[in-house]
């Protein structure tokens, strides 16, 4: 397969069958070395490139893109906001192991201490390793990075269920699955370098379809919980 660019909309003209786009992915095309004549996928449209130059590049659409590496059910992984490179490396798996969102969020316990300014510029960075990480694996969907929230602040009443990953928890996470199995939407809370707080785990089962869940005897890193969890969802659930 071609591979795929994600072009903002206010990098896209669009008139007809024609297709002209401008700034970094036009630059990436370049950088790839592609040429005239040759084909590529631009956001959901296969196009076959008629003029480039470094800052732009034109075709005509000659196709679109079939759905592919777009998962069933929606997880947004709720992800404590954890210390140095390590969101950037777990939201680059996440997308890869089928995460339809990711929500940084500030708990009790997080190491990490971010300012309003620092979180909005983590977001975006996350966001562009996200969407790296789309064109990467070819995946057709996208997947968006939300803005920091706080862990108890969340409005979960949009999810069709919330797991709790909780290392002091020796619930059946079989037995979960089995009951959110046909839920289209689904939120799956992992906890910082800390943990989650025991209160928050009991303020976070007051939501409806919450099931805090053990992901084995030994403790995991958050990381590791992270993908481990994904890993299984997207077995189970497809
Ligand atoms: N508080 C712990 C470690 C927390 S691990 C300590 O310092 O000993 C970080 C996060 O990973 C947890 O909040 C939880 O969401 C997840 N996690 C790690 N191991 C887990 C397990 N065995 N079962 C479920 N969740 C786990």
């Amino acid at each position: 397969m071609s591979k795929r660019f994600i072009v903002d909309s206010k990098n896209i003209k669009k008139v007809d069958n024609n297709i002209s786009i401008f700034g970094d992915e036009a630059h990436h095309i370049n950088v790839l070395r592609y040429r005239v004549k040759d084909k590529v996928y631009i956001n959901e449209y296969e196009v076959e490139i008629t003029e480039m130059d470094k800052e732009y590049v034109s075709g005509v659409i000659v196709g679109s893109l079939e759905e592919k590496g777009v998962p069933n059910t929606n997880i947004t992984l709720v992800q404590a906001y954890l210390k140095s490179d390590k969101m950037e490396h777990v939201t680059q798996k996440a997308v890869e192991l089928g995460a339809k969102e990711i929500l940084p969020v500030m708990s009790k316990n997080c190491v990490v201490k971010l300012d309003e300014k620092d979180k909005t510029k983590k977001v975006d960075r996350l966001n562009k390793i996200a969407k790296e990480a789309v064109e990467q694996c070819g995946r057709t969907d996208e997947v968006e990075v939300l803005d920091v929230e706080n862990l108890l602040k969340v409005d979960y009443s949009k999810f069709d269920a919330v797991l709790i990953c909780h290392e002091a928890s020796t619930n059946s996470l079989k037995e979960a699955i089995n009951n959110i199995k046909n839920f289209n939407s689904i939120a799956v809370i992992v906890g910082p370098e800390g943990g989650l707080d025991e209160k928050e785990v009991e303020e976070l089962l007051r939501n409806k379809n919450a099931y805090v869940v053990s992901l084995g005897e030994r403790v995991l890193r958050a990381e590791t919980a992270s993908f481990s969890i994904l890993s299984i969802l997207w077995y189970e659930l497809g």
